[in-house]
């Protein structure tokens, strides 16, 4: 964000896709609030700015004749909820491109902001199209990608864009510079001991995160389905519990490396399970590996849990990513909320510790623990991505 900003127009590409009720109303505003000391910035160094994000998937939900449902997707939605918090004029425009939108943008004043319509009512964004991606840079003088969440997507307006702006006149926004950063921290030569903890519903989803943590972590801790898969890998009983039956092979080779590379890894050993997916189920705590036929493991064990904590509190470093159990029913959320617990612990003791993906921020959240551990990820599918070692295409798209 080191680009001076003054009488620039900036077109800067948010995350705005947030949820809406039935009358449209925002029920949860974080990814406007977590977008909005980028705008501020700009607007005090007395720049203007040209907003653009996606609402949801209009393509896949048309109205019955073939039409854009634009009364549910439009962002005109979220005007007077960002005048509100910007405290400045904001403009809207019901297209991202065209006529309406090349006016709007030239008679923008500095200290203003201008919305467009959400750019998936065009199929041209998520093809990334050149020509489509070409008039959205038209709009702006300066490119700014503040959507880490759709940083692993080259679509035209998180990454195409960026092709039309030289590296003088294209940036990430504050909320990109920190994911980068603190994802950067984590991975890249972290303070040891260092624990990685995953987590969730599949193998076949976490395996090249798995892969990739061998690089650089000295414990690996596995909870959530995943765990059944492994434990099915080593002859174990699992009962009725979730597995993917086709990557025992897989499961079984991660463990060969893991022991290669000297890295623990840690399964648990016992499992709350349930006589059936539910919350009003029968419960029971079994040992991970000889659960009765009839009964599922749903979260991971207490003395697991303890063992989990304890790994965790040790660490200098902590990155984890998926829930250790079914932590939407109160019943099985007990090992999410002690490895949550303990990830706060280890942060008071000094530990840089991250959370990152999808579920276990939704966790964090629910514990009220997102301000005990040092980083929470708003991206979940980028900050997988970038913590499996790819490169994203919205990152590489600034970078050059
Ligand atoms: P993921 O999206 O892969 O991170 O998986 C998150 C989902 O996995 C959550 O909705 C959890 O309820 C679910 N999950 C975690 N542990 C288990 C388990 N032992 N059995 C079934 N589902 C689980």
């Amino acid at each position: 964000m080191n680009l001076d900003f003054s009488n620039k127009k900036a077109l800067v590409r948010v995350d705005f896709n947030v949820p809406l009720d039935k009358e449209f109303k925002i029920t949860d505003d974080t990814r406007i609030k977590a977008a909005i000391p980028t705008i501020q910035h700009i607007l005090e160094q007395g720049g203007s700015v040209i907003l653009m994000s996606h609402l949801g998937r209009p393509l896949s939900k048309l109205n019955e004749d073939g039409s854009i449902n634009r009364e549910k997707f439009t962002l005109k939605h979220l005007v007077k909820h960002l005048r509100r918090k910007l405290k400045t004029r904001v403009h809207f425009v019901d297209d991202c491109i065209g006529k309406a939108a090349v006016k709007k943008a030239a008679e923008l004043k500095p200290g203003e902001v201008l919305l467009l319509e959400n750019t998936r009512f065009y199929k041209e964004e998520e093809k990334g199209d050149e020509e489509f991606a070409k008039k959205l840079a038209a709009l702006g003088d300066i490119y700014v990608n503040d959507a880490f969440g759709t940083a692993h997507r080259a679509h035209a307006s998180t990454t195409i864009v960026a092709h039309y702006f030289d590296k003088y006149h294209k940036t990430f926004g504050f909320l990109m510079e920190r994911e980068i950063e603190n994802a950067t921290r984590a991975m890249k030569d972290p303070e040891k001991p260092v624990t990685c903890v995953t987590g969730g519903s599949k193998v076949s989803d976490k395996i090249l995160l798995l892969e990739k943590f061998l690089d650089y972590a000295d414990n690996i801790l596995i909870g959530g389905a995943m765990a059944y898969t492994f434990f099915l890998a080593k002859k174990g009983s699992v009962g009725n519990s979730l597995v993917e039956e086709d990557k025992l092979k897989i499961a079984k080779e991660f463990l060969k490396k893991a022991k290669d590379a000297g890295v623990k890894v840690l399964l648990p050993r016992d499992s709350v399970c349930g006589d059936k997916f539910a919350a009003d189920a029968q419960v029971e705590v079994y040992p991970s590996n000889q659960i009765p036929d009839g009964w599922m493991g749903l979260d991971i064990g207490p003395s697991a849990a303890r063992s989990f904590a304890s790994a965790i509190r040790k660490s200098k470093t902590v990155i984890w990513n998926g829930p250790m159990g079914v932590f939407e029913m109160p019943v099985f959320a007990n090992g999410t909320k002690v490895v949550a617990k303990a990830c706060a612990s280890a942060t008071r003791k000094g530990a840089f510790t991250m959370v990152g993906g999808g579920d276990s921020v939704a966790a964090v959240n629910q514990l009220k623990l997102a301000k005990k551990v040092s980083f929470v990820s708003t991206g979940g599918g980028a900050m997988l991505e970038f913590l499996e070692g790819k490169e994203l295409p919205g990152i590489k798209a600034i970078n050059g």
